[in-house]
């Protein structure tokens, strides 16, 4: 059995006083659980603050983003070094804002997962087709390409999946269980680890996931877990998801 992993995706929310009241309310309340790896991405700003309360505790801290070059005259961007300064120790790649809003293809977010694996950090790889392109029959023809594209010349070592279908993420609409299981299904395959058990690489599932939505959706044997924007923003809501995540 994988161990389940649940995570939150803060997006551009949370001045540093507002991470650090997260922080102080949410550690509390998932102090005694052993058996689930949490994480959160809170933004840049945030991350010192945050890994400052997070030593020692059972939260593991990762960035939203990192750039593809390890240092230099690239304004505005964030290199492996700085976040492993600020105490990340994951890094989320590929989200399909990223893709939307910031053009990243998957030769980009292939460049990002090398350097930040070259530099020790664990990645969460998102994934994931549009509306359009589930009502053309085409998700598994996106997600074999975003996995050739995003995964080229790497090892899963690492690197955790975060199956997000794009019309889920922030809609309310969540993709059914078995939608879910079948994406999930599907990635396992392709990466070639269908149906072990014991295999450490895990699959989360995004887009709408809700306390009152989790359980079922890691009844599905495929679901490892989960990768959370708008629940994740309100500490009660967020323990109630790694409670709820336990299989
Ligand atoms: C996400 O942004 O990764 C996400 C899944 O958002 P939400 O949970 O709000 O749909």
């Amino acid at each position: 059995m994988r161990r389940p992993f649940i995570s939150a995706n803060w997006k551009m929310n949370k001045t540093i006083e507002e991470t650090e009241a997260f922080i102080n309310s949410f550690l509390p309340m998932v102090k005694d659980i052993t058996d689930v790896d949490i994480l959160i991405a809170p933004p840049f700003t945030s991350l010192s603050a945050a890994s400052g309360l997070l030593k020692s505790s059972n939260v593991i801290l990762a960035s939203q983003n990192i750039y593809h070059e390890e240092k230099g005259a690239y304004t505005g961007e964030i290199s492996p070094d700085m976040l492993k300064s600020a105490g990340c120790t994951s890094v989320i790649i590929g989200h399909s804002e990223r893709r939307q809003y910031f053009s990243e293809t998957d030769e980009v977010v292939n460049r990002k997962i090398s350097t930040a694996r070259n530099n020790g950090l664990e990645v969460i790889l998102c994934i994931g087709e549009s509306l359009e392109e589930r009502e053309e029959n085409r998700t598994f023809e996106v997600l074999d390409k975003q996995l050739t594209g995003s995964l080229k010349s790497l090892s899963l070592d690492g690197i955790t999946i975060a199956y997000e279908p794009i019309w889920a993420i922030g809609t309310g609409k969540t993709a059914t269980k078995e939608q879910a299981n079948e994406a999930h299904g599907y990635i396992r395959e392709w990466l070639g680890i269908n149906k072990e058990d014991s295999d450490p690489v895990r699959i989360l599932y995004g887009g709408s996931v809700k306390p009152d939505n989790i359980e079922e959706l890691m009844s599905q044997p495929y679901v490892d877990g989960a990768l959370v924007g708008g629940a994740s923003l309100k500490p009660e809501s967020f323990a109630a998801l790694v409670t709820g995540s336990i299989k």
